[in-house]
C-alpha cells in the first residue's frame, strides 16, 4: 500500500473521532491522577493558543512571530495572527514556540522498564543481552506496563506520534496488550507487529493474527498497523536471521494484507538482498542508515524506500551515519528514538546530533538547515508513517497534534532564530504543553491523564518477576 493510500484511510477514519469526542468523560485536572485506561483521557475541547511564535511547518501557511492556533473538536480550526475564536478557552503562548508534535518513527517501547537491569560498562548487561534474556519471559501484562512507561516518556518529551516497533510479540494477547497501552495513552501511532524474541528463523510469523489485528485497528482513528521483519542480512542474528525464501514468504504475506513493513539494517547486504528478491518498495521503511554505498542510495530512491535514523544510538555504532547522502539522493529520512533503556527520548538532542554529525563527517559539504531538521522530526516523520494528510504540520483541517516550547528557561533565554533554538538550545523540560488529537495530555510538566507513579510501580513489579523467571542476577 502506498503511503498516500494509508493517509486517505487515516483521513476517513479521523472523521469518526469528532463524534467519539462527545462520549468522552470530563477531563482530568492538570494535577489529578486518573485511572490508566482510555476512558479517562481528557475531552477534546475548544481552545486557542494566543501570541506564540508559530512554526506551522506548512509552506502555504508559514510562520508567525506572534500568532494564534485555534483547536476545536480535535482538529486545527485556524492558524494566523489575531484569530477570532469566541467561546474558546485561551492559552497564553507568549514566550513560547508553538509547533507540531514530534513524530518518532521507530521505538521499541516494550523494552522501556528494563533500565534498572542494564549497565553501560558491563557487556553482559547492555541492551541486547538484557532484552533477549528477559524478553523471553514477558507476559502480556509486562508488555502493557513497559509500553505505557515508554509512551509516558514520549508524551513528556513532546512526541505525539510513535512507531511502536514491537519485536517481542509472543502471542496474540501480547499484541493486544501493546495496542491497548497505545490506546490508553492517547498517542497516535503505528503498531508494527513483529515476531517473538528468539523465534526460530524457519518459523513464519502468525499472519492469521496479524489479519485479525488489522480488522481491529482498521476501526481506530488513532492507530495504523504495520509489520516488522526479522533481520535478513546475517548481521546481529540475535534479532533473527531469516533467509531470502522466508523473507519473500513473509513480505509477500504482509503485502497481501496491504500493510507497510520495516526492517533493521546494517550496511549494503540487506538492501542488495531485498533488491535481488524484488522486495524494495514505497511501503518499506529501513532502520539505521549505516555502512551503505552510493549504489544503495540510488536503489532506495528509485524504489521510494524510506529510512529512519536514531542518532543517539547509531552514533555509538561502528560505521558512518549516511542520512545526509540518502537525503541528497532523494530518500525520505525521518528521525527516531529507538529505545529509552540505553538512551533518552530527547528529540532536540537528536536533531542537534544530526546537525553536528553532518558537520563532523562532511565538513558542511551537504547543507542541512535547522528548519530541515525540524521538518525531519515532524512532517517528514508523518510522511514516513503515512500520517501526513492528518498531522505533521499546523494546517487547518488536520488533527491537532502540537506542542508549546517555553523559550525563557536559562538554556533558552532571549533566543534568535526559533529553528536554531529548537535544534541547538532546547531540551524536553522546556515543553509546556502537549496536545494529541485535541486532547491536552501534558501541561506544566504534569500528565493530565495518567498516574506515572503507579505505572512506575507496576513496571518495577514486572521487572522483579522477569528477573526471577530468567534467573537473572
Ligand atoms: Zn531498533
Amino acid at each position: 500500500m502506498s503511503s498516500d493510500a494509508i493517509d486517505r484511510r487515516a483521513v476517513l477514519a479521523g472523521t469518526t473521532a469528532l463524534t467519539a469526542a462527545a462520549l468522552m468523560p470530563k477531563a482530568a485536572s492538570a494535577q489529578g491522577v486518573a485511572p490508566a485506561n482510555s476512558s479517562a483521557l481528557p475531552k477534546r475541547g475548544e481552545f486557542v493558543i494566543r501570541g506564540a511564535h508559530v512554526l506551522s511547518m506548512d509552506p502555504g501557511i508559514g510562520d508567525f512571530e506572534s500568532g494564534d492556533v485555534h483547536v476545536r473538536d480535535g482538529a486545527i480550526a485556524a492558524v494566523g495572527a489575531a484569530i477570532s475564536a469566541p467561546g474558546a478557552q485561551a492559552i497564553d503562548g507568549k514566550g513560547m514556540i508553538c509547533m507540531p508534535g514530534f513524530v518518532d518513527t521507530h521505538w521499541h517501547h516494550w523494552t522501556t522498564f528494563l533500565r534498572p537491569v542494564m549497565r553501560a560498562d558491563d557487556p553482559k548487561k547492555t541492551y541486547f543481552p538484557v532484552t533477549l534474556a528477559l524478553g523471553a519471559h514477558y507476559t502480556p501484562d509486562d508488555s502493557y506496563r513497559a509500553v505505557r512507561l515508554g509512551l509516558a516518556e514520549a508524551l513528556s518529551a513532546g512526541v505525539t506520534t510513535t512507531h511502536n516497533w514491537a519485536h517481542n510479540v509472543r502471542s496474540p494477547a501480547h499484541a493486544d496488550a501493546e495496542v491497548k497501552a497505545m490506546r490508553d495513552s492517547g498517542l497516535r501511532g503505528r503498531f508494527a507487529y513483529g515476531p517473538a524474541q528468539g523465534m526460530p528463523n524457519t518459523q513464519p510469523m502468525d499472519f492469521t493474527d496479524i489479519a485479525r489485528l488489522k480488522r481491529d485497528i482498521g476501526k481506530d482513528p488513532m492507530l495504523t498497523l504495520g509489520v516488522n521483519s526479522r533481520n535478513i542480512d546475517g548481521n546481529n542474528a540475535s534479532r533473527g536471521a531469516i533467509d531470502a525464501e522466508m523473507a519473500k514468504k513473509e513480505w509477500g504475506a504482509v503485502r497481501d494484507l496491504g500493510l507497510p513493513i520495516t526492517l533493521h539494517t546494517n550496511g549494503s547486504a540487506s538492501i542488495q538482498l531485498l533488491n535481488d528478491a524484488n522486495l524494495l518498495g514505497p511501503d518499506v521503511q529501513l532502520v539505521h542508515p549505516l555502512n551503505t554505498k552510493a549504489a544503495d542510495w540510488e536503489l532506495l530512491a528509485k524504489h521510494g524506500v524510506h529510512y529512519t535514523t536514531s542518532p543517539l544510538g547509531e552514533s555509538g555504532r561502528s560505521g558512518e551515519m549516511q542520512f545526509i547522502e540518502m537525503m541528497q539522493a532523494g530518500v525520505l529520512v525521518s528521525m527516531s528514538i529507538d529505545n529509552v533503556t540505553a538512551e533518552r527520548c530527547d528529540c532536540f538532542a537528536c536533531m542537534h546530533m544530526l546537525q553536528t554529525i553532518n558537520k563532523h563527517r562532511t565538513g558542511g559539504k551537504f547543507k542541512l538547515t535547522t528548519k530541515k531538521l525540524v521538518e525531519m522530526a515532524t512532517i517528514d516523520g508523518a510522511r514516513d508513517l503515512g500520517f501526513s494528510a492528518i498531522i505533521g504540520s499546523l494546517t487547518p483541517g488536520k488533527r491537532a497534534d502540537l506542542i508549546l516550547v517555553r523559550t525563557n528557561a536559562p538554556n533558552m533565554g532571549d533566543i534568535g532564530d526559533p529553528y536554531d533554538a529548537l535544534v541547538q538550545l532546547a531540551q524536553p523540560s522546556d515543553i509546556d504543553l502537549v496536545v494529541v488529537d485535541g486532547r491536552i495530555l501534558h501541561r506544566n510538566r504534569q500528565f493530565t491523564a495518567l498516574d506515572y507513579r503507579k505505572l512506575l510501580a507496576d513496571g518495577a513489579q514486572s521487572v522483579a518477576e522477569l528477573k526471577k523467571k530468567a534467573k537473572w542476577s
